[in-house]
């Protein structure tokens, strides 16, 4: 979501006529994008603010902005007294302060119209910052911001606020921008994506009339298959879902959609029922079980990726052995572990005890990664000898590198001799490349075209 966040500012800083830099230390404007999501992401935001004191210090024209759930949807006045140095405070998707301060600042003196027409986010109008013109293969687009939720840990909803879902003309004439620029793989973006569309209310009518037809009771399904039929764009992701809204509409429009890819992110987040209604999750372990059953029969072949908190409050040995045995029973493609971090106005710091020591977290969470490695390596050893569409993104160490339809990594020389240092024979970005896998370990594969 930041990246997203930060390439459409980016975008926007261009318009103004500004370009990037590449050192922070040669720019006139430097944004902090910021992520609190656990304590170690705000303790490496307020390092990176503390850095820039000083470049503030050396040149006072220097425009300093702070962006994202550090600031928070509502801004909180002693972030200003903290942080002095900073000029323009931005909640998470919202750039406007600092494209307005940058107006005033620059004497561009534009009129309020001109502003609305270079700016309109309606238009789907989206230039690519020029850093990623013509480079980038796969973008992230937004569909729903902030979340009602509320699950006990998280605070997301408090930074983020509540949930609103971006009308679908503008989030299809997004994706037509960005595939006129080049870009091949798009993956719709929302705290619980699969909820996409409920929130617009009496606006459904509306949103059925212009997607052609009304045949879905799923807006996502439906905005699924008109993102579908643009041309250029080849491949579709939608994450993160939650386990209750992921019905059937949905799972069989990415079965049925050519460009929709087999790859589903449902985080579980626990395997122990009161551990899960202690995180307000609103399902059991059995219910996830079978909704993984579900996606499996519906569409076969789904990477399935999953989220997962260890060391929750008062979270037993037992209770983490549960989140373990449903590991090990599902094999899923993709497992995101990460240890409790108590954080601010979240139900859970306000009223649980953080009381399982850092070092059983950290074993806990050594256990999930050790179990998963050994799940994913036997998954990913079948794929040896097969070959699978790699779409590329980019080249690293001689090497092209891209991802499976499941969202699997895959590096791979291109069978010519490699030439020029850094550069193969044919520019693969951006393009499929069919790929028979040679080598195959948990995190990655490696493989060679003809
Ligand atoms: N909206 C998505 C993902 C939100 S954040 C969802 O509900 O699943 C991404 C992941 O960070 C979460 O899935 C969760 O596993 C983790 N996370 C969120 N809050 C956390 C906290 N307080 N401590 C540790 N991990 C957390």
């Amino acid at each position: 979501m930041n990246v997203a966040d930060t390439r459409r500012l980016a975008s926007g800083l261009e318009k103004l006529g500004l370009s990037v830099a590449s050192k922070a230390r040669d720019a006139d404007v430097i944004v902090l994008n910021t992520c609190v999501v656990r304590q170690s992401a705000e303790d490496k935001a307020y390092n990176y603010l503390h850095a820039l004191k000083p470049l503030k210090a050396a040149r006072p024209e220097l425009v300093i902005g702070l962006m994202g759930c550090l600031v928070g949807h509502k801004l909180n006045g002693r972030l200003q007294e903290k942080f002095p140095w900073v000029d323009v405070f931005m909640a998470p998707s919202e750039p406007a302060p600092l494209i307005e301060f940058l107006q005033n600042r620059l004497g561009l003196g534009l009129d309020q119209a001109e502003t609305a027409r270079r700016f309109a986010a309606q238009d789907g109008d989206y230039p690519l910052p020029a850093y990623e013109r013509s480079r980038l293969v796969a973008a992230h687009v937004p569909v729903v911001l902030g979340c009602s939720h509320a699950c006990s840990f998280c605070v997301i909803p408090y930074r983020r606020g509540a949930e609103r879902s971006r009308p679908a003309a503008e989030i299809v004439a997004e994706a037509r921008s960005l595939a006129a620029q080049g870009v091949k793989e798009i993956t719709l973006l929302g705290q619980i994506v699969d909820r996409y569309g409920y929130d617009l209310g009496f606006q459904i009518t509306n949103f059925k009339s212009q997607i052609s037809d009304f045949r879905f009771q799923t807006p996502l399904a439906g905005l699924l298959e008109e993102l579908n039929q643009i041309d250029g764009l080849e491949r579709i992701r939608f994450l993160t879902s939650h386990p209750n809204w992921m019905n059937d509409e949905l799972l069989e429009a990415v079965a049925r959609l050519p460009k929709v890819c087999e790859h589903i992110e449902v985080p579980v987040q626990a395997g122990d029922d009161e551990v899960l209604a202690r995180m307000k999750r609103g399902y059991t372990a059995d219910d996830y079980s079978r909704l993984i059953e579900k996606i499996r029969r519906i569409i076969p072949g789904a990477g399935i990726a999953t989220d997962i908190i260890v060391g929750f409050p008062g979270e037993s040995q037992a209770q983490f052995q549960a989140t373990y045995n449903l590991l090990a029973q599902l094999k899923l493609d993709m497992v995101h572990v990460a240890k409790y971090s108590p954080r601010p106005q979240t139900l859970s710091a306000r009223t649980l005890e953080d009381d399982v020591p850092p070092e059983e977290k950290e074993r806990r969470r050594k256990a999930i990664e050790d179990l998963q490695a050994q799940i994913v390596g036997q998954i990913n050893a079948r794929l040896l000898g097969q070959t699978v569409e790699v779409l590329v993104e980019d080249r690293q160490k001689n090497r092209w590198r891209g991802r499976t339809r499941t969202n699997k990594l895959v590096f791979f020389e291109d069978g010519v001799e490699v030439k020029v240092k850094g550069e193969g024979k044919r520019d693969w970005r951006g393009k499929l490349a069919a790929v028979t896998i040679n080598w195959a370990g948990p995190w990655s594969m490696i493989g060679k075209v003809d």
